[in-house]
């Protein structure tokens, strides 16, 4: 790996969660391990435009026909798209689950049949 002198490498990184871009996706972008099936929908611009997405020399972007290149990153945040968020697990649910506590007082009793 070479690096510069400003510490910074030319490594491309994923554009949703910003990790070392490892692979390719089927649509050309250069995406971390766990984003190689990453679906983007269809992106809109903030002038209701859809836009093309593109790969560029800096990483990938996105063009509106009336108001030009706007970076994935803001097209998603545009379009409210946090490819960001873990996938929450199915042990994560079950604790949030369990932390729900039922407080059986004498004003519900007699849902529990107490
Ligand atoms: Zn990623
Ligand atoms: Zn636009």
């Amino acid at each position: 790996m070479v690096r510069n002198a400003y510490g910074t490498t030319s490594l491309s990184r994923c554009p949703f969660c910003q990790k070392t871009a490892l692979v390719k996706n089927k649509l050309g972008l250069n995406v971390c391990k766990d984003h190689t099936n990453a679906e983007i929908p269809d992106l809109k611009c903030i002038c209701k435009e859809s836009m093309e997405l593109k790969e560029g020399k800096f990483g990938p972007f996105c063009i509106c026909r009336r108001c030009g290149i706007m970076n994935l990153k803001k097209a998603l945040e545009v379009n409210k798209i946090n490819m960001t968020q873990p996938v929450t697990s199915k042990e994560e649910i079950q604790s949030t689950t369990s932390k729900k506590e039922i407080i059986v007082d004498e004003k519900n009793a007699h849902l529990f049949g107490v």
